[in-house]
């Protein structure tokens, strides 16, 4: 095995449980195309085995403390670890594998129903492929294996960004069920790997707190909606894609609803006249996109959370509940909470803080590795 020599900082890093030394810690560089390399300290003492990328910021990611062969049984070893961990979910699409939240850095495994849908994110990854498609086969039997590698951080690895079928067949939708509820998945086409897994237990809460008139804003395929439809007199679906909001008809009416509107439109308006024309509601979900995609942009994004807040607060029956999200990973939780403070002194309702919310279960967060951890929430109720 190839070695890279890393520095004291490098190793300190590994040593406090985060999986990544970046380029400017590396003093030796491997001379081998990416792959798994033993990596040592500058007196050579073997600190463990990385997932070796050349060209990318985040040269090793760690695999393991010891000297350890790379091959067909190390990952099927892993990978079955991490579904074993997996346990009690109640629905058939679940997240099998959450990268470095499961020691799989860069690795990420979501299971729709019979279908598998994967992100290998760093050329070091890449070059066990074949590794990796053998070992969901030998552990989930699906029928097919989908990558959806058409992410902006696989150009950074010098990877093709790219949609592509590893094995068997996947069709356009997929019907998963969740808690009671079904709804069709996208996987070549819909966002991220065609659905929003890290939501399924806020979903869950969505649907049991439901009554009255509840609005999902930022709906996508309606999946919060449809799960407060049973408990509520009427759902509006909001969302500015169209596409998505075909999906969302369609989901509640293979649920056989019929009191779910969906509505196209950008959210930031439509909040602001539903405030004008007095619309209320007994349950509001805000579910926005990544506002800040990057450190710089924090304090705009601050600013977007907080105005759509304050309108969804403005907008709330006495009584009425807000669960609302950020699924920023630079939006750190402290700011998020500070925001809603913010939000609601400038509402003129009071708002009572009923728990805060996380990701789902199967997106484990470490905590010496922060990036495991992006969504954050919180179930808020209107008091007056
Ligand atoms: N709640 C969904 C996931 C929401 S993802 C679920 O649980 O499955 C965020 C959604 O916000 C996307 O569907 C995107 O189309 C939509 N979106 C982005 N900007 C918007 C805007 N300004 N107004 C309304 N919707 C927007």
């Amino acid at each position: 095995m190839d070695r890279a020599v890393v520095s004291g900082r490098g190793e300190a890093r590994w040593r406090r449980g985060h999986p990544w030394i970046y380029r400017s810690d590396v003093v030796e560089r491997p001379s081998c195309p990416a792959g798994a390399v033993r990596v040592e300290d500058a007196a050579g003492r073997v600190l463990g085995v990385g997932l070796w990328s050349p060209s990318s910021e985040i040269s090793l990611r760690m695999l393991a403390r010891e000297e350890l062969t790379i091959g067909g049984d190390f990952w099927a070893d892993r990978i079955g670890e991490s579904i074993g961990r997996r346990g009690g979910i109640e629905a058939s699409a679940y997240r099998a594998v959450h990268g470095e939240g499961d020691g799989l850095p860069s690795l990420v495994v979501d299971v729709l129903g019979g279908v598998v849908v994967v992100q290998l994110l760093s050329a070091g990854l890449e070059a066990y492929r074949g590794e990796v498609v053998e070992a969901l086969l030998t552990h989930l039997s699906p029928g097919g294996i989908l990558a959806r590698n058409d992410v902006r951080v696989r150009a950074r690895e010098e990877l093709p960004v790219e949609v592509e079928l590893l094995w068997g067949e996947v069709p356009e939708e997929v019907e998963v069920e969740e808690g009671g509820i079904r709804y069709l998945a996208a996987p070549w086409r819909g966002q991220k790997t065609g659905v929003f897994l890290d939501q399924r237990e806020n979903r869950l809460l969505a649907g049991r707190l439901a009554r009255g008139r509840a609005l999902d804003a930022f709906c996508y395929h309606g999946s919060f909606a449809v799960h407060m439809a049973p408990g509520a007199d009427e759902v509006v679906a909001l969302d500015s894609s169209g596409e998505a909001l075909d999906r969302a008809a369609k989901n509640v009416a293979l649920n056989g609803y019929d009191n779910v509107q969906t509505l196209e439109a950008n959210a930031f308006d439509q909040l602001r006249a539903f405030e004008a024309a007095g619309s209320r509601f007994d349950v509001i979900v805000l579910d926005p996109p990544a506002f800040a995609k990057h450190r710089a942009t924090v304090g705009r994004a601050l600013a977007g959370y907080k105005e759509i807040n304050l309108r969804a607060m403005r907008l709330l029956e006495p009584g009425g509940h807000l669960l609302t999200f950020s699924c920023s990973y630079h939006v750190a939780p402290g700011a998020f909470m500070d925001m809603l403070v913010s939000a609601a002194a400038d509402s003129g309702r009071t708002m009572r803080l009923v728990s805060p919310l996380t990701q789902a279960g199967d997106h484990p967060v470490i905590l010496q590795v922060p990036e495991t951890g992006y969504l954050k929430g919180a179930l808020l109720r209107a008091l007056d």
